[in-house]
């Protein structure tokens, strides 16, 4: 009896034993795989843009929403606009008559719809030569359905459609002069390759471009052009990326506030633009900080929470981001501190209002992905791989191979240092061409990861259980 006992508390040990082992393997290799989960996770979302519809404008257009200092041209031809050019929150927008008057179209305009037809009718029924915009959905159909980047407005039975969505329905390429006053529109003559498809890698990648601000080199309009050019090379690349915007620009030394919802400037509506652009191209714009300066410091060179502002002052700042994104139309993903300075307190706020940090949580200090234990819901996403410093891609390269198991493959880079290898190009009629040199530092780094095993993706690909 004695000894049937012993043997069945053997077995029993014996087979607790092999299932607590069993479970331990188990769980480690669900552990190795936490790179994997991401990577398959970024592969079922197949969505390239992130249209945050915030605002349906009341279709109220105030008398100096109109401007009429600005000239259009397609072409190199001015453009025959008869309504006037209206400006809201940064944007121009031009109507609906106008654009089918020079683009040589006609136009009928129902509750909802704008239908451009081509005068000349001379295509076969089945050519869909026809353009339809869906005011409703936000959407405009050629061949396919795409999404506008922002609702037209509707002002005295007039539609107006933002030169934003105008560019990328009729494929053009955008030149600003702001001393002339002048935006010329040309037909895009460099049809981008594109990768035909996202490659499957094993290992996910987190690409964010820092210090985006309408201030010092943004407020210049090659500059604006050049971080088209890179967005245009991302998209190429099919490689999402992440931009972290400063909402708004402080210099209080030399005078300077630039508050995007309260100068109206050719500047900061090429800024709007831009930021528009690289959303249609795959960015995801996070908030990083809404100043990123304090008191009479200046933006981008000083940290803006840790021991500056009081939890209260805290929150006021962020409300103040998020209210500048949400009234621009602007869909953020993303908090950011600026230098990552900040306390465990004012990360307890952020997480309030954002599903994803990137950056490090305090006091965890993870090199990979977690959830914060505070509110189950937030995640904590770290740049482990750093930042190029000066102009030393080959140690960043270096970096991407030697990452550790445990740490995510993120990494950031300010976009003025890629701008030394972009060379605009005036051809003979003005149009905005290009060099960009293929040993670019982003080339490089994009051609690494490649290399490495890598895919690009969006940090709300990062979905981490409970
Ligand atoms: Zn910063």
């Amino acid at each position: 009896m004695g000894r049937l006992l012993i043997k069945t508390a053997i077995v029993a040990l014996a087979f607790s034993m092999l299932i607590f082992v069993s479970i331990k393997i188990k769980n480690e290799i669900e552990a190795s795989k936490w790179e994997n989960n991401i990577a398959v996770a970024a592969f079922n979302d197949n969505k390239e843009t992130y249209n945050g519809n915030f605002l349906k404008l009341g279709f109220q257009v105030k008398q100096d929403s109109i401007v009429s200092s600005i000239d259009i041209f397609l072409e190199n031809k001015k453009a025959e606009i008869q309504n006037k050019i209206l400006c809201v929150n940064n944007r121009y927008y031009i109507s609906a008559e106008d654009i089918a008057r020079n683009f040589n179209m006609q136009v009928e305009t129902y509750n909802d719809e704008i239908h451009f037809y081509k005068i000349d009718r001379n295509f076969k029924k089945d050519d869909k030569k026809e353009i339809v915009i869906d005011c409703k959905n936000d959407t405009y159909k050629i061949s396919r359905e795409n999404d506008l980047r922002n609702s037209p407005l509707k002002v005295n039975n007039n539609f107006y459609i933002a030169l934003i969505d105008i560019a990328e329905i009729f494929n053009l390429r955008a030149k600003w002069n702001y001393e002339t006053k002048e935006i010329k529109f040309y037909e895009d003559r460099n049809t981008l390759s594109r990768e035909s498809k996202r490659q499957r890698q094993k290992r996910p990648a987190l690409i964010r471009f820092e210090d985006v601000a309408a201030g010092e080199v943004y407020m210049n309009s090659d500059s604006l052009q050049k971080m088209r050019i890179i967005a245009d090379f991302m998209y190429s690349q099919r490689a999402p990326f992440h931009v972290a915007w400063i909402p708004r620009y402080k210099n209080p030394k030399e005078g300077i506030d630039n508050d995007l919802l309260k100068v109206d400037s050719m500047a900061n509506a090429d800024f709007v633009y831009t930021l528009d652009y690289m959303i249609k191209k795959g960015a995801i714009i996070g908030l990083h900080g809404y100043t990123h300066q304090y008191g009479e410091e200046q933006s981008i060179a000083n940290a803006e929470f840790g021991d500056y502002a009081s939890l209260q002052e805290t929150e006021i700042r962020v409300k103040a981001a998020i209210n500048t994104a949400k009234e621009l139309n602007i869909p953020y993903e993303f908090f950011e501190s600026p230098h990552y300075k900040s306390t465990e307190m004012q990360q307890a706020i952020f997480e309030k209002y954002f599903n994803y940090m990137f950056e490090p949580q305090k006091g965890v200090f993870n090199t990979k992905p977690v959830l914060s234990k505070r509110n189950n819901r937030t995640v904590y996403v770290p740049a482990p791989l750093g930042y190029v410093h000066d102009n030393d891609v080959d140690d960043m390269i270096k970096r991407i191979k030697d990452k550790g198991k445990d740490s995510i493959g993120a990494f950031f880079y300010h976009p003025t240092k890629e701008f030394e290898s972009i060379t605009l190009v005036k051809n003979n009629d003005d149009y905005p061409d290009y060099e960009y040199s293929s040993s670019s530092m982003l080339h490089k780094m994009i051609k690494c990861l490649k290399d490495e095993g890598y895919a690009p993706v969006k940090i709300h690909d990062i979905k981490l259980l409970k």
